[in-house]
């Protein structure tokens, strides 16, 4: 892979996306920025450029910026279920975190794309309202929830989703309802559109928060107990596979992390990625991880598995950037 200065491929002349891009969006557009200090697996490369921002319309003005220069856009919340490249990401990256929390009425709270999962939760706990508590412990933000439709212990995020905000790749705003964002098991509308959350209503109820905070509480004890907090990943690395696929009749496990430790693979190592011995479908970094090593792993555990059980496991994780 050859490396390029900021601002090209496809965004011309180096200096006239700096210029652009710094008319645009000020001094908060920086260059060259590395990245994996902003993922949860802490690898990865460089961002060419990099805005941080808890604003929606800065979103929409990057869409239509990016655009106008040609220049590739990625648009990122937590970081925590994204793999970046060793060699970086080209064009702008747009890291979208934090922003407004507001109740409508009583059964409806709505959240912009970079406020975190946790935020919400305990804001809606506070205000006595039910519904989103399971979710605490779930690394993240609203805008990442939504386009991979989280899931936990069977619930998924989408079926609370009264109605998202996007930002088409043209740059015009849409208003979404929850049953037209095609939500299904780790999937959502935006992963095929390519459109971005610049906010979510949530349906709510009410609740008293003492019985909130214990629901919580119960779900962060259940992630302290069955994943491997104290090292970086980027959580579940594989979807678990279809519960209607042929191949897993005769015993056969049901789950991705239950494939993986049936394959012998816990404890597996590439370089600095282990399969976490804790739970099968993470994979971890021993701190001087790259990118490179896990995916290699990944390859390793997917051949395994097929090799082991003939079934063939998806990634849940998402690839960002340039790799090899
Ligand atoms: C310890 C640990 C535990 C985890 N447990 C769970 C779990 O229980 N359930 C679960 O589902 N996941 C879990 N995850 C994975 C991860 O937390 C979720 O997938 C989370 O929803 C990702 O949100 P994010 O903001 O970090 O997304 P990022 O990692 O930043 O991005 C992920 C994808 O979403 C896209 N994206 C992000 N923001 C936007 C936006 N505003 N508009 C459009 N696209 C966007 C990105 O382009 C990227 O493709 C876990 C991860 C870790 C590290």
């Amino acid at each position: 892979m050859t490396e390029e200065s900021p601002g090209a491929p496809g965004g011309g002349r180096p200096e006239d996306v700096r210029h652009r891009l710094v008319e645009v969006f000020g001094e908060r557009v920086s260059a060259s920025v590395p990245l994996a200090g902003l993922t949860t697996f802490r690898t990865g490369g460089a961002a060419d450029w990099l805005l941080e921002t808890s604003d929606p319309a800065d979103i929409v003005a990057a869409v239509r910026v990016t655009r106008a220069l040609d220049l590739p856009l990625t648009v990122f919340g937590g970081g925590s279920n994204v793999l970046v490249g060793d060699g970086g990401v080209r064009g702008l990256v747009v890291r979208v975190r934090h922003g407004a929390i507001s109740a409508h009425g009583t059964s409806t709270v709505r959240a912009d794309g970079g406020v975190t999962l946790n935020g919400l939760v305990r804001w809606a706990i506070q205000r006595g309202m039910a519904g989103l508590e399971r979710w605490a412990g779930t690394p993240g933000t609203v805008g990442g929830a939504i386009y991979g439709n989280a899931h936990f212990d069977g619930l998924m995020v989408g079926d609370m989703v009264a109605e998202v905000g996007l930002v088409d790749r043209t740059g015009s705003i849409l208003r979404v309802s929850g049953s037209e964002m095609a939500f299904g098991y780790d999937e959502s509308r935006v992963q095929h559109t390519g459109e971005f959350v610049l906010w979510a209503n949530f349906d709510v109820a009410a609740g008293d928060p003492a019985k909130l905070r214990a629901a919580a509480r119960e779900s962060l004890g259940f992630r302290k107990r069955t994943q491997p907090l104290a090292q970086a990943s980027a959580g579940c690395v594989f979807q678990n596979p279809r519960v209607t696929d042929d191949s897993l009749s005769g015993g056969v496990p049901r789950t991705a992390g239950a494939l993986i430790d049936g394959a012998g693979l816990k404890g597996c190592r590439v370089g600095g990625a282990v399969v976490s011995t804790i739970h099968g479908n993470f994979i971890v970094s021993d701190g001087a991880a790259t990118s490179a090593d896990v995916r290699t792993l990944i390859e390793h555990c997917r051949s395994a598995v097929v090799d082991r059980f003939g079934v063939l496991l998806r990634e849940e994780l998402v690839y960002v950037g340039v790799f090899g």
